[in-house]
């Protein structure tokens, strides 16, 4: 008897714990919790970057390296910034990931929503589901910063026989879904991304909150802020602020993961549409539209939306440039210092989709100088066109 089954049935998913195939580079993105791993050497972000072929065939055009919004932000029709009219509680920023994932399923768009709650023992612990009702997306809401297996759940998008789905997620576990979309018997997948950067394992993230915090055990939940500054929130509602230029850089040097320190696919090149804060002014949100699938899951939560044009002010290059070697050898200011800094550079330095260059550089330029030293061997297959380019207009220190 011959079976029809996938070849991939045959596959079997590793146990939790054992070494991934990417090793240490492992992003904990979940493929290879399911017999998906079949695919694994084509598919995993950090064994075969593939993120130019990918982009064309889910946007249907290479990203143009002589525009410099696509060079930084990717393929893409319009760019914005928004924010909900009436936030979600507690969401990350305004809640648009999850308004337009509640859209997408009750107006019936969709089956079913992959997104990532946390356990209830740990706020910061992650565990993905396919949420099938509004409620599931909200339990859903606030990062959690730290590796998530989003594709862990795959193989129960096969056997639910689902054929309608949204996928929420950040790079590279959206590099490994884009992968292996053809094979998951899917009539539409629709992709709804956020940026994502300098994410670190549990246990990372604990070495991180008690170097930083002034109450670690208290943190629901943070971000790096447009105002040079890491915000804290707190369980009894207070904020913390930590100028970005005081943090222990030495102590920190090593907390976040490996795959992160070589990861260039800080925008979520893949995506249909992607969420972040970065482009826009503070409070708002950053919109990127890359195609029309993604136009078309924007339009589900227009109506609940105020939005502006994206703007761009200041000069990020010289800050880039002295950021390199700084990082490189760990220094830290004392707080008087990087608070002064903290705020001269808010007045002056860049704002809107120039910060998120700065971001971009920065991140670039550290993360090239760590492969190069620890994956020689990797860098030239590893690191996209665009990345490269954008890296060669830095002067980075010799080795
Ligand atoms: P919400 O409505 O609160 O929804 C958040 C969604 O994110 C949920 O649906 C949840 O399923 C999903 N999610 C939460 N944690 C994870 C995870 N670990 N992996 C995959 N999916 C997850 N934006 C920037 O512009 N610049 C940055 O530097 C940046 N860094 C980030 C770093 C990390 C580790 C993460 C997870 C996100 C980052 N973002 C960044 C995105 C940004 O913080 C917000 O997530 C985004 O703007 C959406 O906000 P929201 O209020 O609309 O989301
Ligand atoms: Fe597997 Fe994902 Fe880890 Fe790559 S990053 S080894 S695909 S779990």
């Amino acid at each position: 008897m011959t079976s029809t089954a996938p070849k991939h049935h045959k596959a079997k998913a590793l146990k939790p714990g054992s070494v991934r195939p990417a090793k240490e580079l492992c992003s904990e993105c979940g493929l290879c919790d399911t017999y998906y791993i079949h695919y694994v050497k084509e598919a995993c972000a950090f064994i075969n970057q593939q993120i130019p072929e990918l982009e064309t065939e889910s946007h249907g055009r290479a990203r143009d390296l002589d525009n410099e919004n696509e060079l930084y932000f990717g393929v893409h029709q319009e760019m914005m910034a928004a924010r909900k009219v009436e936030p979600i509680e507690g969401a990350q920023w305004t809640g648009i990931v999850s308004t337009i994932a509640i859209e997408m399923l009750t107006q019936g768009k969709v089956e079913g929503v992959v997104c990532v709650q946390n356990t209830p023992e740990d706020r910061f612990q992650p565990m993905p589901v396919i949420a099938r009702t509004p409620e599931e997306i909200l339990a859903a809401r606030v990062n959690k910063p730290t590796l998530s297996p989003n594709l862990s759940i795959l193989e129960q998008v096969e056997q639910s026989g689902m054929k309608r789905l949204l996928a929420i997620g950040v790079g590279c576990q959206i590099q490994a879904l884009r992968a292996v979309e053809k094979q998951l018997g899917l009539e539409k997948l629709y992709v709804l991304g956020t940026p994502c950067v300098d994410n670190v394992t549990r246990a990372g993230l604990q070495k991180f909150l008690e170097t930083t915090s002034r109450s670690p055990e208290t943190v629901v939940h943070y971000e790096f802020m447009q105002d040079f500054r890491v915000h804290f929130k707190h369980e009894d509602g207070s904020t913390e602020t930590v100028p970005f230029f005081g943090l222990k850089t030495n102590q920190l040097k090593d907390v976040f993961a490996p795959s992160c320190m070589t990861c260039f696919d800080y925008v979520n090149s893949l995506a249909d549409l992607v969420v972040g804060y970065m482009g826009a002014p503070f409070g708002w949100q950053w919109i990127v539209v890359r195609n029309d699938t993604g136009k078309e899951m924007l339009e589900m939560a227009m109506e609940q939306l105020e939005t502006q044009p994206v703007m761009s002010k200041g000069d990020r290059r010289q800050a880039v440039q002295q950021s390199i070697p700084a990082y490189d050898q760990g220094v830290t200011l004392p707080m008087w210092a990087a608070k002064l800094m903290g705020v001269v550079i808010e007045k002056i330095g860049p704002k809107g989709l120039e910060y998120a260059r700065f971001s971009i550089d920065s991140h670039f330029t550290r993360n090239y100088l760590y492969t190069k030293r620890n994956y020689p061997q990797k860098l030239q297959q590893h690191v996209p066109e665009f990345a490269k380019k954008i890296v060669d207009q830095y002067q980075l220190p010799e080795d």
